[in-house]
């Protein structure tokens, strides 16, 4: 590969700093993540991703991305720690809008695992790589920059107590995550800040892992469910190493499920499958209960400014994060990997342009998911397109369809998974399957399927 330069840096070591790190490593000699944590010797959770200890699933798109740049890495999570490979499609439980989806085999394979450990994974075979190093408590705390070129140089940093220091460097990528500095760092500078679109959901997430059976679930891997009317109240239950589950349950608009057992199971029962519940009526808990509050859907639209300095990205959770219940953030973090890759083959001119172009188109799909489902709730403020609420119309007949064909469930669960983008779900063949599975007379022979799901 071209030679782009001597030096980049990588802020934040998380999933998207770790995946941006990789994609540079082709392209400039050192490549130096800076991360504020110390990074933990088991893989367990760290203070900067306070997310790490909530339920965590790694979809299709995102396992093969992963194996494109580390061969091997989804069987090492699976033989080194524990991590199970699943059909998204046929070993898990999909509920969305109160009804069961059919289940069905498909080359969906999603890998589950808990959340440090994908990341511990990933750090580790990153760090191998002969030109890719890692310096740990170190906050970045400003860009440096030279205004003559309208390049950012590098960053000021602060290693453990030590004072300020530069690093300088011929690229730097911000994977600071949601509560990135980027926008302070570049008016810091004398660049505008970009525009930020917010969609607030007021989630919360009760989680706690409990011991696990293989019995248990008869045998599957998890039960994913996307909160619909009337209580809007979404739960996962996803398998993981060291033979457990991690639970996790919450609503919108502060609907939080409670932190002790009696209002736990009393929440659990209110969704609309009784399957969680029931397992952790007898269940053998093995943490506490944790809580995370996920504000709103935000996407800074750095595409759209028409001044940004030479040498400077932002990437992954910095530039979007979704409803996480939908558990996109770390795929899109791997497709904007891949899509920096692609940008830096064409060279480093222009970088930013170019990349945050791409990205946005990137990041269009699952935003248009999480934020188009979201807004079917009806207390969720923003503006409904006539095209959405047809949308949101159409996947609801799809899913009634879906409770019997697993053809149909499979479309969606790869819309989902972010391998075949949502238009798909309008091509004749499918319609004429929604269409079909909606007939009245296959409704009324399905209706056990419908309501309260098995
Ligand atoms: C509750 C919850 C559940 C989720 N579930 C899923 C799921 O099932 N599937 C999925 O794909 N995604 C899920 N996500 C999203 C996923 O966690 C993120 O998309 C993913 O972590 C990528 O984020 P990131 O690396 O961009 O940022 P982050 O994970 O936020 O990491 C930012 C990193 O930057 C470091 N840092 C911050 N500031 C500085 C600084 N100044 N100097 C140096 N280092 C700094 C932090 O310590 C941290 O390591 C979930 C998110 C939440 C909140």
């Amino acid at each position: 590969m071209k030679n782009l330069g001597e030096h980049a840096i990588v802020i934040g070591a998380s999933m998207g700093g770790l995946l941006a790190a990789r994609a540079l490593s082709d392209f400039y000699t050192t490549v130096t993540v800076l991360e504020r944590d110390t990074f933990p010797s088991a893989d367990t959770p760290r203070k900067g991703v306070p997310q790490g200890r909530h339920t965590h699933g790694l979809l299709a798109r995102g396992s093969a991305v992963l194996e494109q740049f580390f061969p091997g890495y989804n069987n090492e999570v699976v033989a080194q720690s524990g991590g199970l490979l699943g059909d998204v499609a046929n070993d898990v439980t999909w509920i969305g809008r109160n009804v069961t989806l059919a289940n069905g085999r498909s080359d969906l394979i999603g890998l589950l695992a808990s959340r440090p450990v994908l990341e511990g994974h990933l750090r580790r075979r990153l760090l191998a790589l002969p030109n890719v190093r890692a310096i740990e408590n170190c906050a970045v705390r400003g860009l440096i920059s030279d205004p003559a070129s309208k390049s950012v140089t590098g960053v000021r940093a602060r290693i453990e107590d030590k004072p300020e220091e530069t690093v300088s460097a011929d690229l730097v990528v911000d994977a600071t995550g949601r509560g990135s500095s980027s926008a302070a760092w570049l008016e810091a500078l004398g660049y505008q800040p970009p525009a930020d679109e917010k969609v607030e959901i007021g989630i919360g997430y009760m989680t706690r892992t409990y011991r696990r059976r293989p019995t248990d679930l008869g045998g599957k891997l998890g039960i994913v469910i996307a909160g619909s009317a009337p209580t809007w109240r979404n739960g996962a239950m996803l398998a993981q190493e060291r033979d457990s589950w991690i639970i996790s349950a919450g609503g919108f608009l502060g609907d939080d499920a409670p932190d002790n057992d009696q209002g736990f199971l009393a929440y659990l029962a209110t969704l609309p499958t009784m399957a969680i519940h029931d397992f952790v009526a007898s269940a053998e808990p093995l943490t506490a209960y944790r809580r995370y509050r996920y504000v709103s859907n935000l996407r800074r639209r750095y595409e759209k400014l028409a001044r940004f300095p030479e040498n400077y990205l932002v990437f992954g959770d910095a530039i979007c994060s979704f409803n996480p219940v939908y558990g996109q953030g770390m795929t899109v973090a791997a497709q904007e990997a891949l899509t920096l890759q692609q940008c830096l083959r064409a060279g480093s001119n222009d970088l930013a342009r170019r990349f945050f172009r791409a990205v946005s188109r990137i990041v269009d799909i699952p935003w248009d998911i999480a934020v188009g489902n979201d807004l079917r709730h009806p207390q969720v403020k923003c503006a409904r397109p006539p095209m959405l609420r047809f949308i949101n119309w159409y996947i609801g007949k799809l899913h009634l369809a879906a409770t019997r064909d697993s053809t149909l469930a499979t479309a969606f669960l790869k819309v989902v998974n972010l391998m075949i983008p949502p238009p798909a779900l309008l091509n004749p063949a499918i319609v004429w399957r929604v269409w079909r599975g909606n007939r009245r007379s296959v409704l009324a022979a399905s209706s056990p399927a419908i309501g309260r799901a098995a």
